[in-house]
């Protein structure tokens, strides 16, 4: 039950999971043998056990959504819906959990918690359980002592997904040839804003790269694991912080235990370099002017980080839209922007026909309505059934809902009905935009555009750029109320001694 709970965005309710996607038992493997519309890791897993020898999956549930809260009705539904497939299953070997861990419910905080230990109350002691979590998941005590196996993304973009499932399938299979993984956790009292939780470069992927150095050096293997996840800030709980798990094969955990000690005084010594320094709205709309001008001048890609469509925004925020369109930018392309009433319209009008649009949007931050309009030429529209081209989602079949590309004159719009991630050229491509002449491409997601788009920009061009919304990563201006206090970026100054050190 895959959920990153953003507490600021609307709450989710069973119709959202299954509009994005619900696989009901036999489907979960149908899906892995052809489809992939599940996370890669399922896939990974079901690659691995195969491999491994003769085994029989009994998929019970992949269930998956985008958004704020689950609404808690459906989550114990769904929660009971796993105990009965568990019950139903007979004798079990084994138990794999393919969540996100930033599951918030309306009543519940630690909702992967909550889930992972009535998995283990359903199964019991004695019968493994292994889980693939994001690294933007919030991790509490009671997920890791729930389960055996604990392993998480060590990428982000989330580009290992599928390794990770073969990983988790690898070391549940020692477990069940007899291992014992110990495991170390520790969280500190940091949460990032996740623009610097990238994995290429910065404090985040130093920490990373040094569990993988350390284990890499680990010739007697008693390291089996490490995984470091950042954390998802927006999810506003008391369980929030940066958190290590490292998992040891050794006897006594004195491994495991001094690499995660290690870490966390890593991470703890790094606490001031996980701040985000973002584009100004009012320079980025200066360089999409000169760029619009002056085709000698880079293309770019603007990330517009209030409207983080992968964490809880809701594609739709209005602020890029009309500040490029009042600056009279020119070769601008946003891609997506959400507003199913649009495409209605546009599709009324028909291709090639003039309308006035009317963009409807979110209203966090304004108090107009959170509407505009400008005149628009209707240049293409699409049934948004689509295959990705490029990037972490080539070759998975996507549904943005039907689509259209509105042209507002210096500013095209590709306008879809459901929330989808710009993160694949195909979004445009299919409504015949060619990427290689628009001078600014803006995105409505953090994270996974770069790989998607680097054909046509390079990286030192694609910026982050500080838009108001649900998603800002500057952390100061959001409404926490369940953070646990002091936290870094939120206070400074105060002095964190790391549990491990202590005797
Ligand atoms: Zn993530």
């Amino acid at each position: 039950m895959f959920l990153e709970s953003n507490a600021f965005a609307k709450d989710v309710s069973e119709r959202g999971f299954r509009a994005f996607l619900y696989l009901d038992g036999d489907e979960v493997t149908a899906d892995v043998r052809s489809d992939h519309r599940v996370m890669s890791e399922v896939v990974g897993f079901y690659d691995a056990m195969d491999r491994s020898g003769p085994w029989e999956p009994v998929p019970i549930l992949v269930t998956m959504s985008g958004g704020g809260k689950v609404e808690h009705s459906f989550f114990e539904e769904t929660m009971a819906k796993a105990k009965q497939g568990l019950a139903d299953a007979g004798p079990l070997d084994a138990v794999y959990i393919s969540n996100h861990g930033a599951m918030v419910t309306t009543e519940e905080e630690d909702g992967d918690g909550v889930f992972f230990e009535a998995m283990r109350k359903a199964v019991g002691p004695d019968v493994p359980i292994a889980t693939t979590l994001d690294p933007h998941g919030n991790v509490s005590a009671r997920m890791v002592d729930s389960v055996d196996v604990f392993v998480a993304y060590r990428t982000d973009p989330h580009i290992d997904q599928y390794e990770r499932g073969v990983e988790a399938a690898d070391l549940l299979n020692e477990v069940l040839d007899g291992a014992q993984l110990h495991k170390v956790f520790v969280r500190l009292p940091i949460v990032p804003p996740n623009v610097s939780l990238f994995t290429d470069t910065g404090p985040f992927a130093e920490m990373v790269a040094l569990g993988e150095q350390r284990v890499a050096e680990d010739t007697s293997d008693e390291i089996a694991n490490v995984s470091i996840l950042g954390g998802f800030a927006f999810s506003d709980t008391s369980k929030n912080g940066l958190a290590i798990i490292v998992s040891g094969r050794d006897a006594d955990s004195s491994a495991a235990h001094e690499l995660a000690r290690e870490l966390a005084d890593v991470g703890w010594a790094n606490r001031e370099r996980f701040i985000c320094d973002p584009t100004s709205m009012d320079e980025a709309i200066d360089r999409a002017i000169a760029a619009g001008k002056d085709q000698s001048l880079p293309p770019m890609v603007f990330s517009d980080l209030g409207d983080n469509c992968g964490a809880g925004g809701p594609v739709n925020t209005i602020w890029m839209l009309e500040a490029l369109h009042d600056a009279g930018a020119q070769g601008v392309l946003i891609v997506n922007f959400r507003d199913r009433r649009l495409v209605e319209a546009a599709q009324v009008a028909g291709v090639g026909s003039t309308m006035t649009a009317h963009f409807s949007g979110d209203e966090w931050g304004r108090d107009d309505g959170a509407r505009f309009s400008a005149d628009a030429k209707v240049s293409a529209l699409h049934d948004g059934h689509l295959v990705g081209r490029r990037g972490i989602v080539a070759g998975k079949s996507l549904f943005a809902g039907p689509m259209a590309l509105l042209d507002l004159g210096g500013v095209r719009v590709v306008v879809t009905s459901r929330a989808a991630v710009g993160n694949d050229p195909i979004y445009s491509e299919a409504l015949g935009v060619d990427l290689a002449t628009v001078r600014t491409i803006v995105v409505k997601v953090r994270s996974s555009f770069p790989p998607a788009y680097d054909e046509f920009v390079d990286h030192e061009n694609m910026l982050f750029v500080d838009t108001p919304g649900r998603t800002s990563p500057m952390l100061h201006r959001m409404p926490f109320e369940n953070l646990p206090r002091p936290v870094y970026p939120l206070d400074e100054g105060f002095d964190w001694v790391n549990p491990l050190s202590q005797a």
